[in-house]
Order: C-alpha cells, then sequence, then structure tokens
C-alpha cells in the first residue's frame, strides 16, 4: 500500500525520486571525488565556506588538496585575515582563478570578522565576496543542512538530460528541480548528481551502457 505522501506525487515526481535513488546507488561503490572532497570539509561552517570558494571551476582532489594547505596555514578568519594575499595565492595554487579567490578570501574573512555571527541565509552568504548563488546553496546544504539545491555544471547538464527539467540557466533549472523533489531531499540532489556526473553521466561520452536508467533516460545512447 503507497503512502499518502507517495500518493501525492505525480508520476513524474515518483520517477525522479526512483531515479535519483538509482544514481545513489549506482555510484556509491564507485568513490566519486565529490565524495571524498565533502567529508573532508564537513567541520566548521567557515572551512566549508572556504572549500566551496575554492571549488569554482576547480576538480574537487585540486580543491580538497589547496583547503588543506590554506587550513594549515591558518584555520580561523582572524588568522586568515593575517595571511598576505599572495601568500594565500601560492598556497591554494593551482586552484582556478587563484589570485581572485585569494582576494575574495581575505575579503570573506574580513566580512565575518566585521559581523556577530556566522552567515546562515542565502541572502547573508550572496553579500560576502565570491559568493554567488549555486556556492550559497551549497554552504546552506553542508554547513547548515537547509533544504537548498546548489546547481552546478553537472546538476544542470543531467537534469536536462533525464528530462528532469528544462531551463535554460541554472536558476531555472533549480526552481523545477525544487517543485520535482520533497523540501527533505533537496540538500541530496548535488552530490548525487555531481558523483553521478563524475563517474557515469560524464559531460562528453557519458557512459550510458553502464547507466541504470538507460532504459528510461531520454538522452541515452546505447547504440
Ligand atoms: S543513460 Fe546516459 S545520458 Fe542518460 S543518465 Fe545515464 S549516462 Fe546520462
Amino acid at each position: 500500500m503507497k503512502s499518502s505522501s507517495t500518493a501525492r506525487r505525480s508520476p513524474a515526481e515518483q520517477r525522479a525520486l526512483r531515479d535519483l535513488e538509482a544514481i545513489r546507488k549506482l555510484i556509491a561503490p564507485l568513490s566519486p571525488p565529490v565524495a571524498s572532497f565533502e567529508a573532508s570539509i564537513r567541520s566548521t561552517p567557515f572551512r566549508i565556506l572556504v572549500s566551496v570558494l575554492l571549488s569554482a571551476r576547480t576538480q574537487d582532489p585540486v580543491t580538497e588538496a589547496a583547503a588543506a594547505r590554506l587550513f594549515a596555514a591558518a584555520d580561523t578568519p582572524g588568522k586568515m585575515s593575517r595571511l598576505a594575499e599572495a601568500r594565500i595565492a601560492r598556497l591554494i595554487y593551482p586552484v582556478g582563478f587563484y589570485r581572485t579567490k585569494a582576494r575574495h578570501i581575505l575579503g570573506v574573512c574580513a566580512a565575518l570578522e566585521s559581523r556577530r555571527g556566522f552567515p546562515a541565509t542565502r541572502g547573508q552568504l550572496l553579500e560576502l565576496p565570491g559568493i554567488g548563488r549555486k556556492s550559497a546553496n551549497l554552504v546552506l546544504a553542508l554547513a547548515f543542512r537547509r533544504p537548498a539545491i546548489a546547481v552546478d555544471t553537472h546538476v544542470f547538464r543531467i537534469s536536462r538530460r533525464l528530462g528532469w527539467a528544462k531551463g535554460d540557466a541554472p536558476v531555472e533549472v533549480e526552481k523545477e528541480l525544487e517543485l520535482l523533489f520533497p523540501r527533505r531531499r533537496w540538500s541530496e540532489v548535488n552530490q548525487i548528481l555531481v558523483g553521478f556526473g563524475q563517474t557515469i553521466c560524464r559531460p562528453v561520452h557519458p557512459k550510458c551502457r553502464e547507466c541504470a536508467l538507460n532504459r528510461t533516460c531520454p538522452s541515452a545512447k546505447i547504440l
């Protein structure tokens, strides 16, 4: 017998939930880089925030190593704000845009030191230098377990391939996913789809033959 919450969901919503669960099981034994990265930063909101800032346009293993070097040198906003911008840039190299990110990190540290309490809403996070909507949502999900869907390049691509979303912009896809999934699952969507994108549903040459969804995915290529 279906639960009342399941009975209320549309066929598309039920299919999306089944797809998400199938993806989660498929990638679990593959140890995608995102799992190691997120495990490594699950400590303080500050560490999560800085690591998310470092992760833009950068592969997870590179981000993980850069964050480890930076936090070994300074592990609080006060200590980090006393590092020279050039030193931060050297510590985080070779993450993408390392010079800009070094400047943003100092701006974030200055903002954190000047305010009471850690920024814990999307609006407060968006006021920080270098933090856009995707990064803010990721911090909300990882640091505070708030319902938020961070739509990065993997989430955007895979949602459209699977027919979950049609939007041409990340914020449109985010809204479509929010309608498709119950709030309690929002914070998982990013990690599951990023891991899937790193291992199976890759940007080019997706491994459709190895994919558990290849019978129903409208973008499957298994000729
Ligand atoms: S069948 Fe191919 S395109 Fe569709 S979700 Fe799986 S890997 Fe991606």
